[in-house]
């Protein structure tokens, strides 16, 4: 069915206008002022509201078996959350652990989403080891149309990767044309002060942090790039959570590093006093890098602005109250994680504009740059002719309260409980059927496809 999305104003990068936006067929076909459009067309009026393209989630975890246990969304339940906040496609992080088959890994993980996402969605592949039959492997995985890694120094023999593997994983991705997404934390040292923190008795998720401290992330950061910029792959790290790592990321940068940077909501609006809290309420609030002391808020909130940082995801990774007590003898037990795939945007737009981050650096940051980095661009992260018709007419006036008690996300609390949103979504398409109206889900389950990308980063 043609939809017409008449007099809103139209935000891409690097334009606003007053215009009609006409999709047929899925995609854009159109764009102008007082378009005369078929009889039968659905005829949504965006008057004093914004247009934006779907906004992009680049990481997120929904089938997730970890630490004994698995993350609580399904692609139904978490691709629901999704649309209602506006991200109308999301890449999520395909982690088969050391001793699993990596291909038959990518194969779950696809039959997990196959059929049951209402959104749009792509895969991150994780290499958790490097064998013989890796390379062969990968090749295939990039051939079905996955053109991103992911790598995690840290999660010693579960997830992580020696630097050999990194090595041997960032000289084949060059060749590939592959950007290597990574989780930077060093992982001896956190193994190392996990253990010496217990042995003290300091078990409480208050020690989470000092298990991993800043210096360690920013270890991580810097080693990463040192390989990317003798490998000459591209990279992106992803969750960088602090000063310290930020300054490893940018001293890459100035020397020429292909490197990206993400940073994710809750290193944006949390701090570690949450995780402080004693007993469940500081677990629910662990997740790796933890949450840091409050300055880092606004360093990360200023090299967003300064487009230092280049993409806000969540790593939305959904465990609930009685699997966070999995970890109530010690924090290292605690399952690493927390939602955030519903609030991102609301979440973003209505900080972004206290701290008066114009809505051209927005819509980059939250669509446009994951996009273009991972090989969705143009189809998606923007409103152009022949792009796909995911769009959100975003009501500015709207406004709300984040609570688990309206939440679609699977989950028994929400870490961003109690704050106010300026703003929300009243009108969310996915390839030109709407999926989400004023904080309801009203469109089709199972709608989702996978995205097919090709390697960007020769
Ligand atoms: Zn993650």
């Amino acid at each position: 069915m043609a939809l017409l999305i008449r007099n809103g104003e139209i935000v891409t990068v690097g334009s606003r206008v007053q215009a009609d936006v006409y999709a047929e067929n899925e995609t854009v076909t159109t764009i102008g002022k007082n378009l005369v459009v078929p009889p039968g067309t659905e005829i949504v009026d965006a008057t004093g509201k914004l247009v934006f393209p779907g906004f992009i989630d680049p990481h997120v975890h929904i089938y997730l078996p970890f630490m004994a246990t698995y993350a609580k969304d399904t692609h139904e339940t978490a691709s629901i959350a999704a649309l209602i906040g506006g991200t109308t496609t999301y890449i999520e992080m395909c982690c088969p652990n050391r001793n699993d088959d990596a291909l038959a890994g990518y194969q779950l993980w696809k039959s997990k989403a196959s059929g049951n996402s209402a959104c749009d969605y792509a895969f991150h592949m994780s290499v958790t080891k490097f064998v013989r039959e890796t390379e062969s492997q990968l090749r295939e995985i990039v051939a079905d149309g996955t053109s991103s890694f992911k790598i995690f120094l840290a999660y010693k023999n579960f997830f992580g990767v020696d630097d050999g593997e990194m090595y041997q994983t960032l000289a084949l991705a060059g060749r590939l044309g592959v950007i290597v997404t990574a989780h930077c934390e060093n992982a001896e040292l956190v193994a190392r002060l996990q253990e010496q923190l217990v042995a003290e008795g300091k078990t409480e998720p208050e020690w989470h942090e000092p298990s991993r401290p800043e210096s360690v992330e920013a270890e991580g950061t810097g080693r990463f790039a040192t390989f990317l910029e003798n490998t000459g792959a591209a990279g992106y790290v992803v969750h960088l959570s602090c000063e310290k790592a930020l300054n490893a990321a940018l001293a890459a940068k100035q020397r020429g590093v292909r490197l990206s940077v993400e940073v994710v909501l809750p290193h944006l609006l949390l701090d570690k006093s949450f995780a402080e809290r004693p007993g469940i309420e500081g677990m629910k609030y662990v997740m790796s890098p933890p949450l840091r002391a409050k300055y880092n808020n606004e360093t990360l909130w200023s090299a967003l602005a300064l487009g230092f940082v280049d993409t806000v995801g969540t790593d939305h990774c959904p465990f609930d109250t009685d699997q966070k007590l999995l970890g109530k003898d010690s924090f290292v037990n605690i399952p690493n994680g927390i939602p955030g795939i519903e609030d991102r945007v609301n979440l973003l737009y209505t900080i972004g504009k206290r701290k008066r981050i114009g809505l051209d650096r927005f819509v980059d940051f939250a669509s446009t740059r994951a996009a273009k980095l991972f090989g969705l661009f143009p189809r998606k992260g923007t409103i152009a002719i022949g792009s796909d018709a995911d769009l959100v007419v975003f009501d500015t006036n709207y406004r709300g309260t984040v609570s688990v008690k309206t939440q679609h996300v699977n989950n028994d609390y929400n870490g961003f409980e109690g704050m106010t949103i300026e703003g929300r979504p009243s009108l969310v398409t996915v390839r030109g059927k709407v999926q989400a109206r004023d904080g309801k889900f009203v469109g089709e389950r199972g709608r989702g496809r996978f995205l097919k990308r090709e390697p960007k980063h020769f």
